[in-house]
């Protein structure tokens, strides 16, 4: 169907990659864009996972040269709008509004069935569009080919927002989504080569349901991934410089730490506990 643009990319075309498609977050950082919303996508050979796709990802996509066509997967925490908001037009390009029925979608009911008070964010048609749609919760795992999702705990505003463990051979991802602190996360943390925490607000700044800079180094520091990622920063986080609080808490943890920016792409095999490179370098 369609032209040859249409198509899924092949193997080449793939790698082992990490994209921002978006870092900010907030009624002031969101609607006007001061920093995109799109979500994370992640490379793994033949796999492509999209993290919480929020308003403009599809033009987020296109303009850090990420075909949804080969979306394999869409991860997504929570049902608030700067999570899921474009979860049916991701739908619609990674399907070609159907015609080429694929990919699952792994979510928490409220996202994907709605509630008494929220009616679902994906439609009928959407959900159609895909080959699989899994609810899942806390604790429950999800293979996806050579991959496992774990869903993880998360103290937010909206009850049943959850966070990834995204196990492949290489390397462990952790994503936080939104979350306040809580020794529980640490738990399920350990182990994490890759940790990106949704960090909200600077320094000890509260905002109730997420994490400020000052939580974001507690965990870090237990935690030790080898690279920690700060991102979906407000309005008020922007004021003060992600970077410069990135800075602060890589001072005070041994992790490198990152504060990720719109259309940031790193390799995440870097980072991971055997890479292939170093694979290859001890055969000399
Ligand atoms: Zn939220």
């Amino acid at each position: 169907m369609g032209s040859e643009n249409d198509k899924k990319p092949t193997s080449p075309n793939f790698g082992y990659k990490l994209i921002f498609l978006g870092t900010g977050t907030g009624k002031f950082a969101r609607g006007k864009q001061l920093r995109a919303t799109g979500g994370i996508i992640l490379q793994f050979e033949e796999n492509q996972f999209h993290i919480d796709p929020g308003p403009g990802a599809v033009v987020r996509a296109m303009q850090a040269n990420v075909n949804l066509r080969a979306n394999t997967g869409i991860l997504i925490s929570h049902s608030h709008i700067g999570h899921c908001n474009d979860v049916n037009a991701v739908i619609d390009a990674m399907t070609y509004s159907g015609l080429d029925k694929q990919g699952v979608l792994i979510s928490t009911n409220n996202v994907i069935n709605g509630s008494e008070s929220h009616a679902p964010y994906l439609t009928k048609f959407h959900r159609d569009c895909l080959e699989k749609v899994i609810v899942i919760e806390p604790g429950q795992r999800v293979g996806v080919n050579e991959i496992e999702i774990k869903a993880l705990y998360a103290k937010h505003t909206e009850s049943s927002t959850i966070g990834f463990r995204i196990m492949t051979p290489n390397f462990v991802l952790v994503y936080s989504s939104d979350t306040e602190y809580s020794a529980k996360l640490i738990e399920e943390y350990k182990g994490a080569n890759i940790l990106i925490l949704n960090t909200h607000s600077p320094g000890e700044e509260y905002t109730p349901g997420n994490l400020n800079t000052l939580n974001a180094t507690k965990i870090i520091e237990k935690v030790n991934p080898k690279l920690a990622i700060i991102q979906h920063f407000s309005k008020r986080m922007l004021e003060m410089d992600p970077i410069q609080e990135a800075r602060e808490i890589q001072s005070k943890t041994k992790s490198q730490v990152l504060a990720a920016k719109d259309g940031m792409a790193l390799n995440p095999l870097i980072y991971g506990m055997k890479t292939r490179q170093q694979t290859l370098t001890k055969d000399y």
